[in-house]
């Protein structure tokens, strides 16, 4: 069922196998959900945006095993790679679930049971392909040999026909149940080719699944009976529930689910639009609106992966130009229901032709000439005529046309319209030369008419980009003049004539230099082998990406100009409330961190604080102090933080200001 349009939004991506090296498909699938995250939020939605790992397995196990590390120890150490891409391309996820979190795992067996107790879980018997020396069962999708065997997709030796005491979920019982869903909801799996696809494997019949493993240790045992441990997809696919609070923050779950969107790659598809939804019905859950396959990319027209031996490393992609040039290409090049195939030559095409030469240059002479014309700010101007109307027209039709785009997820569509308009207001800056005007005294009002509706015109094409470009939009607003982020604008609220009279703008640095080939990629290679070195050296930081939340953290940030001086609306950002310690408990394994459990009046949260060091957890409970209750989530030792409490911190000690009067818990502090 489609939500209403103003609905909450909850958009996800798989959670990827935390053993992996992110590549561009990993890097493809999270731009695709940062884009339409930002963009529902732009188009007045309420949105969350949940991304994280798939932590357990035997291959997890064995990759600690060789490092001399615990499975827990290797994930937190490998699981930076993601945190760091994430960061590094812009893309700012609400929450990161591991599946290694403790809410997660009692989530997962709390599903388990309940199912077990229903009847749609039971004990049986598996017969499975087994891979001796790798201690791996293979999946049933591996086809089987001409002699009847099958054969190991990771080591290419003969496996063995074995079979082991195992619990399966009663899948044939919602072969009915599915099939009425797709039939109610067409739109349930997109595009709609892959609809034909699910539904057809559906009707050719489903036999149950089997759910757990006892020759997997590093899962989550199944309550009751340890020897099993549950088997990768009813543990991965829950990380939707437990990573929206699913039993543990019931406003947020009922603010969020069902998902608006789970987004994947096309392989993953029968897991997500078949076993999913099973589960769901056999929980009495509501299902999600849809479920999106993405395209591949392929590189020499092969699917990009570690076995094809084509790996991209985004990190070479925007090493040199940031992240919106690849956020840009990725999105633009190919609609995202097929497959594209990824060239450097295709890359730095668009970069130079789309970016340097259409949006870049368009800025860039228009904001010069503000500039050498009228110091920056644009005189009153003449009266519109026919020309100028039509552009602001032109404007209103794109804006129209590429939300409905946007809201579609037909983004490479949103980027065209957005282009055809860019042409459109360069085309109307050479046909009223600007520059010809300036020589004649009596036109300055018909120059600033002129240069106002280009202005115009780069406001309103930012405004749309940001969702897809977002440092390069952010920029371009402060070249306008504009004050605040883009981000909090409303496309409802999106005008053409909303660039104010008056209003001082910036000469512009150039926002995307044209890129030579030939250096990109030897500059590229040579990265490449660096890298590489990296790899060997095993030098990935082991400290989760975010950083303990003290007071001195805010200070090691970069100072704001003017001596420090931070502005009344920037100090009124700020939410600071007071909070009611219910439960305090130390963090296993970081002897400076406590995990909070707090009320702030309306709601319940946890916070992790770095003060383990100066109070014992029973020192806090039933104590008052302040946080701040609108800082973004952080995972930090693996432990999420919804806030951060404020104390003062000189070494290793920390004093926090408690209430001593008795205020109620969310009272606001200003
Ligand atoms: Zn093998």
């Amino acid at each position: 069922m489609e939500k209403t349009s103003k609905a909450p939004f909850y958009i996800t991506t798989p959670i990827y196998y935390v053993n992996d090296v992110p590549h561009i498909g990993h890097a493809y699938t999270t731009i695709i959900a940062d884009t339409l995250a930002r963009f529902m939020k732009m188009n007045g939605r309420e949105v969350f945006f949940l991304t994280g790992t798939d932590e357990h397995g035997q291959k997890v196990e064995k990759a600690a095993a060789e490092h001399g590390l615990d499975p827990r120890a290797w994930a937190d150490r490998v699981v930076v790679r993601f945190y760091d891409l994430w960061k590094a391309l812009n893309c700012e996820p609400d929450f990161f679930i591991r599946t290694t979190m403790e809410f997660h795992e009692k989530g997962v067996q709390k599903l388990f049971q309940k199912l077990l107790d229903q009847g749609d879980i039971y004990k049986g018997e598996y017969k499975g392909w087994y891979c001796v020396p790798d201690e791996n069962f293979l999946t049933d999708d591996i086809p089987q040999e001409k002699d009847g065997t099958k054969i190991c997709p990771d080591c290419g030796r003969k496996a063995a026909s074995v079979s082991e005491e195992t619990y399966f979920f009663r899948l044939s019982a919602y072969q009915q149940k599915l099939l009425d869903h797709y039939a109610a909801c067409p739109r349930f799996v997109r595009p709609a080719g892959r609809m034909n696809e699910v539904t057809s494997f559906v009707r050719g019949g489903l036999k149950d699944l089997s759910i757990t493993r006892t020759t997997v240790k590093w899962g989550v045992p199944v309550p009751g009976d340890p020897a099993h441990t549950i088997y990768v997809w009813f543990d991965a696919l829950h990380n939707y529930l437990t990573g929206i609070g699913y039993d543990w923050d019931p406003v947020r779950f009922g603010k969020f689910w069902p998902p608006s969107v789970h987004l994947i790659g096309k392989d993953i598809l029968r897991f997500h639009a078949v076993f999913w939804p099973a589960f769901l019905l056999a929980s009495g859950l509501p299902l999600p609106d849809c479920v999106f396959g993405h395209g591949w990319w392929l590189k020499d027209e092969a699917k990009i992966s570690k076995s094809m031996g084509n790996v991209l490393d985004p990190y070479i992609l925007i090493q040199t130009l940031g992240p919106d040039p690849l956020r840009y290409f990725l999105l633009r090049e190919v609609p995202i229901g097929l497959d594209g195939n990824f060239s450097h030559e295709g890359f730095i095409h668009r970069v130079n032709s789309d970016l340097a030469n259409d949006l870049g240059n368009l800025v860039s002479r228009t904001l010069t000439m503000v500039g050498n014309y009228f110091q920056g700010t644009i005189d009153p101007p003449s009266p519109e005529e026919t020309q100028d109307i039509q552009i602001q027209e032109s404007f209103m039709a794109m804006k129209k046309n590429a939300l409905a785009h946007y809201n579609s997820y037909a983004l490479s569509k949103a980027l065209e319209e957005i282009w055809a308009f860019i042409t459109i207001v360069n085309k109307y800056l050479a046909d009223n030369a600007p520059w010809k005007l300036a020589k004649a005294p009596g036109l300055r009002p018909r120059l600033a008419r002129v240069l106002y509706q280009a202005a115009a015109g780069i406001r309103g094409v930012t405004a749309l980009l940001a969702p897809i470009m977002p440092g390069s939009a952010q920029k371009i607003w402060e070249f306008l003049g504009e004050s605040g982020m883009i981000q909090d604008l409303r496309f409802d609220d999106l005008a053409f004539d909303d660039l104010r009279l008056g209003q001082t703008m910036k000469e512009p640095t150039p926002l995307f230099p044209r890129v030579d080939l030939k250096a990109f990629l030897a500059e590229g290679a040579k990265s490449k082998e660096e890298k590489i070195m990296d790899e060997t050296k095993n030098e990935h930081t082991i400290e989760p990406a975010a950083t303990p939340v003290t007071p001195a953290a805010i200070s090691s940030d970069p100072p704001a100009p003017k001596k420090n001086l931070i502005t009344y609306d920037e100090f009124a950002k700020l939410e600071l409330r007071v909070a009611h310690v219910l439960e305090a408990v130390k963090v296993e394994g970081a002897k400076k961190l406590l995990k909070l459990k707090i009320n702030l009046g309306t709601e319940q949260r946890q916070i992790v604080a770095g003060v383990a060091e100066t109070y014992a957890p029973e020192q806090l409970v039933g104590k008052k102090f302040i946080v701040i209750a609108n800082l973004q989530p952080a995972v930090i030792r693996g432990v999420e933080s919804q806030g951060m409490l404020l104390a003062a911190v000189a070494g290793d000690k920390s004093a926090i200001p408690f209430f001593e009067s008795d205020v109620p818990a969310g009272t606001k502090v200003k």
